[in-house]
């Protein structure tokens, strides 16, 4: 279905989907692994079914991330910029995943590729999604010092999105590491504030503030559960909501 009539099962009319590249990684150690990329597009694919603009913002963690190069002594600004391409790679891999599947998409990236992407235009990429196209964008906020997360709150906040989705490991946001602490709360539901304040890692702060300030809610859900995005944003499955 190409067009994007408001879908009768959710609110929601046009989505972000944040997704990091450790996410990609599946249970690799590094990288991608082709069936979590396949399994997220066809996640990808259902919900632009359904009616629902969808763009995208990936991370790049699972190839570079600024922190580390800065830590071994490089500049931190150049070892940004190489985590920015990083998530390039990954939009082109999440790219060919999803046209696989024949859902047409775009890339645009915040900075200027012309041979593999489109540059970033926030009305043309509103464009794309008016027409069934999934966009994905590439290279965070194009701006070193920032994270994906931060260029996921501020895309969805340029695009007008209804509501960005963070797809991580776990089924939501818990008061410490699910993984490694056995008896860790998790949170139905949380304030900007709350988060903030607690210094919970939804998100980075730059990220929650962004997000709070043009009050766009965050659901918080695993990516690794197949299917859980499209009935996150028909309020079922498990997650958390931030919100005002
Ligand atoms: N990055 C950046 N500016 C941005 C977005 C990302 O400099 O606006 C760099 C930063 O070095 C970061 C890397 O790109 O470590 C990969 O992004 P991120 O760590 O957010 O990816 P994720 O954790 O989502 O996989």
């Amino acid at each position: 279905m190409q067009e994007s009539a408001q879908s009768p099962v959710t609110k929601y009319k046009r989505v972000l989907l944040k997704i990091s590249g450790e996410a990609l990684m599946g249970q690799r150690e590094f990288g991608q692994d082709a069936d979590m990329v396949e399994q997220i597009a066809q996640d990808i694919k259902t919900v632009r079914d359904m009616g629902i603009e969808v763009c995208v913002v990936v991370g790049g963690g699972n190839i570079f991330r600024g922190i580390s190069g800065a830590a071994q002594g490089m500049e931190r600004a150049s070892a940004d910029y190489m985590g920015m391409l990083a998530t390039l790679i990954n939009a082109l891999a999440m790219q060919n995943a999803l046209e696989r599947l024949n859902v047409d998409t775009r890339v645009q990236s915040a900075i200027p590729m012309a041979s593999v992407a489109e540059p970033y235009i926030r009305r043309r990429a509103a464009r794309h999604m008016e027409k069934g196209r999934v966009v994905i964008f590439g290279a965070g906020t194009g701006n070193p010092y920032f994270t994906t997360d931060t260029a996921a709150a501020l895309r969805a906040s340029e695009m007008g999105c209804d509501v960005l989705l963070k797809g991580t490991k776990v089924d939501g946001v818990y008061d410490a590491d699910p993984e490694k602490t056995d008896n860790a709360k998790r949170f139905e539901s949380l304030t900007f504030m709350e988060v903030l304040k607690q210094d919970l890692r939804v998100m980075d702060h730059a990220a929650i503030s962004l997000a709070r300030e043009n009050n766009i809610p965050i659901l918080v859900f695993s990516i690794y559960e197949r299917g859980a995005f499209a009935k996150v944003l028909q309020g079922g499955g498990r997650f958390t909501i931030v919100q005002n």
